[in-house]
């Protein structure tokens, strides 16, 4: 099932995605939602981010490839960052280029959203805990992250958390393709299999730290071929099985 966020009119709902009809539910994601009955055209409304996540828990260098493209180490355990709230944007909506940085990237990323409170869960039991996974885009300062050595200013400005277009509830993540093009021209290919550490493993390790709320969201860390974005571009994250989140690129913050 794809579960989705959309407005149509003034109007705000949560509902389902199917055969190009949007049907709102009544209630949230995570506690049986009853459908409204009402269906519209997937063109008469306008998708917003699934999900307004507490926080937004990624992981850096967890593929082989782009360890290496950025000169470091291969992690021997996650290696974990945040971003805030405030930088989920949805699909369709501009990353804005802020003038602190000339050199912003796309990094395309599968997304875990967490659908259960969970606290030191074994890895065992860590997608039980999973609503369903999402497409996401950890827009990246490189010039800052370079320059300030820990990551929260060069991960977390406004528009750098692009997610969506919706949430695939029925998906194993273990190997899929994900792809990222800018303008058309494939800019990154992988296979979620190709991972160091699986969702599950990333589950359960973040949440012996902190407990993960229902709407948070985990981004698994992205594959080689990393790149520039210059305001003008189209930024798409591709995941198989899930769809496509497409982003235009602005100038100014
Ligand atoms: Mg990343």
């Amino acid at each position: 099932m794809r579960l989705a966020r959309f407005r149509r009119g003034d109007r705000i709902s949560t509902g389902t995605i199917e055969d190009e009809v949007a049907r709102p539910l009544r209630g949230t994601f995570f506690e049986d939602p009853i459908p409204t009955g009402d269906a519209f055209p997937l063109t008469e409304v306008r998708l917003l981010a699934p999900l307004i996540p507490s926080k937004v828990v990624c992981v850096g260098r967890n593929y082989i490839e782009h360890a290496e493209e950025l000169g470091s180490d291969v992690p021997e355990e996650p290696l974990l960052f945040m971003k805030p709230s405030t930088a989920v944007i949805g699909p369709g909506d501009a990353i804005r280029m802020p003038p602190e940085s000339a050199r912003v990237d796309h990094e395309g990323e599968l997304g875990v959203v967490i659908g259960l409170p969970c606290r030191r869960v074994s890895e065992e039991e860590a997608l039980k805990c999973v609503l369903g996974f999402t497409c996401g885009n950890d827009v990246t300062a490189r010039d800052l992250q370079r320059k300030d050595g820990q990551w929260t200013r060069a991960k977390g400005f406004d528009s750098f958390c692009p997610l969506g277009p919706w949430v695939e509830t029925e998906l194993d993540p273990g190997d899929l393709e994900i792809a990222t093009r800018v303008n058309g021209e494939t800019r990154q290919r992988a296979r979620t299999s190709d991972m160091i550490f699986s969702p599950a493993t990333l589950i359960s390790y973040v949440s012996q730290v902190m407990t993960l709320l229902p709407g948070d969201v985990i981004l698994t860390g992205t594959p080689s071929g990393v790149g520039p974005l210059s305001p003008g571009d189209g930024v798409e994250v591709e995941v198989e099985g899930i769809g496509v989140l497409s982003n235009d690129v602005v100038a100014s913050g």
